[in-house]
């Protein structure tokens, strides 16, 4: 049979891109978890992607109810559940003032970590039952994590301190906006959230890799410079980056390439290390990458999974 991968915010970009690649190959069905039905409609579309290769459900991550709806949905489907690739993200570095989830909390961290913390601890019990032969769960990292190149270390740098915002629930009420307890910065809550991608995948790989046999995997695919991530920056910024990219940081890599790249990791039969944070050289050639002192803290990566339980409703 054909494998089936979930994969959160499949209406543009890196999603896009490998929600593309994968039904291209005739052996996946495509679901794309998106929260606008129509855009997510379009988007398969205009890449081509045909009908019988992909199905669309509803997901806001931006609201554990709706996280929840999604995963009844699915196994109301009765598909099986083969890999999951966590995708979806917002960033939002020329915001002034913090903006919140459903649950309240801040953004960025609320949707790129929190929803998909559910998320994957929910869908983990129906990719157990699943009997394919090389199950997997992904979730999309950064170069934030990686503090041995020039982009993994431009201010303001991924921090998360002791989490004490995070414990208080990132409200803005009775606790912080931000992780580490500072002040909102939309950029670092971006890389924050990002860090917690990359601690949630190892934690993961800790606690059921030998139980389940899935393999966890985080991935940094290059900087795709053209990607809708973007729109909330600058007019200058938007203009300039893709070529600084191009030009100077030579990180630039198209979307269709950087699609190709998570495919990879959803189905080439040499990316199954479990526990891997993988990355492309120049050749485009993937190889285990290391992550920052960090991004590969157990100690801190069992904390933000204990506090992330609470927060959103598992323990
Ligand atoms: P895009 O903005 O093009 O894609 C992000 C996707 O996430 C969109 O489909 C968006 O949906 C979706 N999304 C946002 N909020 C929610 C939500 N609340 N619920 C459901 N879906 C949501 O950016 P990219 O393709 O660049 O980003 C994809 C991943 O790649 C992210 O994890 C990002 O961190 C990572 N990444 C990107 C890099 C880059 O250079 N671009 C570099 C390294 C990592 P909608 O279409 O409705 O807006």
């Amino acid at each position: 049979r054909k494998g089936n991968v979930i994969i959160t915010g499949a209406s543009s970009g890196l999603g896009l891109a490998t929600a593309k690649a994968l039904a291209e190959t005739g052996k996946w069905h495509v679901i794309m978890g998106c929260r606008d039905f129509l855009k997510a409609e379009r988007a398969a579309k205009s890449v081509g992607m045909s009908k019988e290769n992909y199905t669309i459900m509803h997901l806001d991550l931006a609201s554990l109810d709706s996280v929840r709806q999604f995963v009844d949905n699915f196994e109301r489907s009765g598909m099986p559940l083969d890999v999951l690739v966590c995708n979806a993200a917002v960033y939002l570095p020329t915001a002034k003032e913090p903006t919140f989830t459903a649950e309240g909390f801040e953004l960025s961290v609320g949707t790129n970590h929190l929803g998909h913390f559910l998320l994957s601890r929910l869908l983990l019990v129906d990719m157990k039952k699943s009997d394919y032969p090389s199950k997997r769960l992904i979730i999309v990292g950064s170069i934030t994590g990686n503090t041995n190149t020039l982009a993994g270390n431009i201010p303001p740098k991924a921090n998360l301190g002791d989490l004490r915002g995070l414990s208080g629930g990132l409200n803005g009420l009775n606790s912080s906006t931000m992780i580490d307890g500072g002040d909102f910065d939309g950029a670092k809550a971006y890389k924050d959230s990002k860090v917690c991608n990359m601690l949630t995948m190892q934690e993961f790989h800790r606690r059921y890799h030998e139980e389940t046999g899935i393999a966890f995997a985080s991935l940094y695919p290059g900087c795709i410079a053209t990607t809708g991530l973007f729109r909330e920056h600058i007019p200058l910024f938007r203009l300039l980056f893709p070529p600084f990219q191009k030009y100077i940081t030579k990180g630039f890599v198209s979307e269709e390439e950087a699609g190709k790249r998570l495919a990879q990791v959803v189905s080439d039969p040499s990316l199954t290390k479990s526990g891997v944070y993988w990355s492309w050289n120049k050749e485009s050639a993937s190889f285990e990458n290391k992550l920052s002192q960090e991004a590969s803290d157990a100690e801190k990566a069992r904390k933000v999974w204990e506090v992330s339980e609470k927060l959103v409703g598992l323990a």
